[in-house]
């Protein structure tokens, strides 16, 4: 099934997101997560792609298990900078052939010591999405960042790039995770002034590993509000109450979200079913 027309229906819809195993030694593992998180019958669960394109065997296997064998619609990631051209086309053939509908098109991290553009390569994620759209039949979404990309130095500059990007035929966004909701609602109200229209979705990071995310969201230039902070500072180095702490919350930033009339909402699971089961109890009785 189209994501699109999933986002279309009525009701507040809930997805989640895994991430391939690095080596095909890991595969077992992970798809015995991936099917408990199907068991929680989300709207759709999306797949991560290795940033060099190495695990998309992995994430094309792992898309084509959940929407054939879960009986859930399944989002495929699939980046570009590190590939060729001819590289992507393949896995997007790989993609079709396995019938899968969906693909999150991204560009993906810049190879390091490389120097942009490179002959045959895409330069950035609207033209991967111009070439995936001119052929007609996937559904595809893009990511947004409503604190900016780190690459742009003004969120202004980077609210133009993803018009364009959209306007290549974009269907739907996801964000990358945000910790305070004010900063979605404030980035929504600048896109929708900007003629962006089409459906958004928030990304929530259950967080568990409060040091860990400290690092990756000093990376991604990710805001820590005062008030997560204290949780991590307080519960940091005791991983059971962390992870209650952040399954709460994250519920709380869900909460508010569907409250404030958000009906689409994705959430970062990382392969881990407890926490995403958690959140479901949660919600159990305002999704219904
Ligand atoms: P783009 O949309 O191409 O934007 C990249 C930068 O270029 C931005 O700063 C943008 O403002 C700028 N830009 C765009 N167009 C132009 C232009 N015409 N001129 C000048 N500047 C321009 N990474 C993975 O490796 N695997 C994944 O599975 C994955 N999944 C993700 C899922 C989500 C929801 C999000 C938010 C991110 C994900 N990422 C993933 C990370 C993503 O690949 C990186 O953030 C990457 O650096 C940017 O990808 P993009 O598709 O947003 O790029």
């Amino acid at each position: 099934m189209r994501i699109i027309d999933i986002l279309r229906q009525e009701g507040v819809h809930i997805s989640f997101e895994v991430f391939p195993p690095k080596t095909d030694a890991g595969y077992g593992t992970v798809l015995h997560a991936v099917d408990d998180i199907g068991a929680l019958k989300p709207a759709f669960i999306s797949v991560t792609y290795g940033a060099g394109g190495g695990t998309s065997k992995n994430t094309v296997n792992i898309a084509a298990h959940i929407k054939d064998d879960l009986h859930v619609p399944s989002l495929a990631h699939l980046t570009c900078a590190s590939s060729t051209k001819p590289e992507v086309e393949k896995v997007i053939k790989r993609l079709k052939k396995r019938g899968i509908e969906n693909v999150l098109a991204l560009r993906g991290d810049l190879p390091k010591d490389v120097d942009f553009p490179i002959q045959n390569h895409y330069r950035y994620a609207s033209e991967l999405i111009q070439d995936i759209k001119a052929q007609g039949d996937l559904c595809v979404g893009a990511a947004c960042y409503p604190e900016g990309h780190v690459e742009s130095e003004h969120k202004e500059e980077d609210i133009l790039h993803l018009k364009e990007k959209v306007d290549c035929g974009v269907d739907f966004l996801t964000t990358q995770m945000f910790f305070d909701n004010s900063i979605l609602y404030n980035f929504l109200y600048r896109i929708r002034e900007k003629g962006i229209n089409v459906p958004v979705l928030p990304g929530i990071m259950p967080v568990t590993n409060g040091k860990q995310m400290e690092r990756i969201c000093a990376l991604s230039g990710t805001v820590l509000p005062q008030r997560f902070r204290a949780i991590v500072d307080r519960f940091g180095d005791d991983p059971r109450a962390m992870s209650q702490a952040g399954i709460a919350y994250a519920t709380d930033q869900i909460i508010d979200l569907i409250a404030n009339g958000i009906n689409n909402i994705h959430i970062y699971s990382m392969n881990k079913p407890e926490i995403a089961a958690a959140i479901m109890t949660n919600l159990s009785e305002i999704i219904k």
